[in-house]
């Protein structure tokens, strides 16, 4: 079982189905009449991106982009476009889909390459935002959960590209600093 090497969950499945539900909502109402444009980042948003855009009661546009940043544990402080947007994305309302803000350097990166495209506006959603970490102020329109500082995996969040699958956010320091992992 991968669940075997974690601690039990830091958000469960249920709760973090009901916050994506809340998210939608949300995200329905402030862009009624509008067409959004909403650009996920690869890979670890591919399964908020997947449920939240299902939770949109709206017409709109879906598309994924990659930024590298993490190199297993640690922040690199460099942020490359590995996927660039091929869409346009000019004049439109476009929607940044995160999985975790943690310093904010990635997500500080993502924004400048999009608003060169001029959108009319730009909007971050976040599911998780590791407040306490921030090194660069990141507007955030729409956040799931307020985290604390811990190394988190599951629901599209990776440890060295395993967990993703996991359907709930585990915290993952506790696996390490005891050895199952
Ligand atoms: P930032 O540039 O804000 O420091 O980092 C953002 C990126 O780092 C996220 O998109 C994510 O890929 C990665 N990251 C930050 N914190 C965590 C974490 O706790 N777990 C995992 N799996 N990735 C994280």
């Amino acid at each position: 079982m991968i669940e075997d090497s974690l601690g039990k969950a830091l958000l469960s499945t249920e709760s973090i189905r009901r916050k994506v539900r809340e998210i939608g909502a949300k995200i329905s109402r402030d862009y009624a009449g509008k067409e959004p444009v909403l650009v996920g980042v690869l890979n670890g948003a591919l399964v908020f991106m997947a449920d939240l855009m299902r939770e949109i009661d709206l017409p709109l546009e879906a598309y994924m982009m990659a930024a590298s940043s993490y190199d297993g544990y640690e922040s690199t402080g460099t942020v490359d476009i590995v996927k660039p947007l091929n869409a346009s994305i000019t004049a439109r309302d476009v929607i940044l889909v995160e999985d975790i803000v943690d310093t904010g350097i990635t997500l500080a990166c993502l924004l400048e390459s999009l608003q060169a495209e001029k959108p009319a506006s730009l909007e971050v959603c976040a599911l998780l935002d590791k407040k306490s970490c921030r090194q660069v102020e990141v507007p955030i329109k729409y956040i799931g959960f307020e985290i604390p500082d811990e190394f988190v995996v599951g629901y599209g969040l990776d440890y060295n590209q395993q967990y993703r699958n996991l359907p709930y956010v585990a915290s993952m320091n506790a696996a390490v600093a005891n050895g199952t992992r």
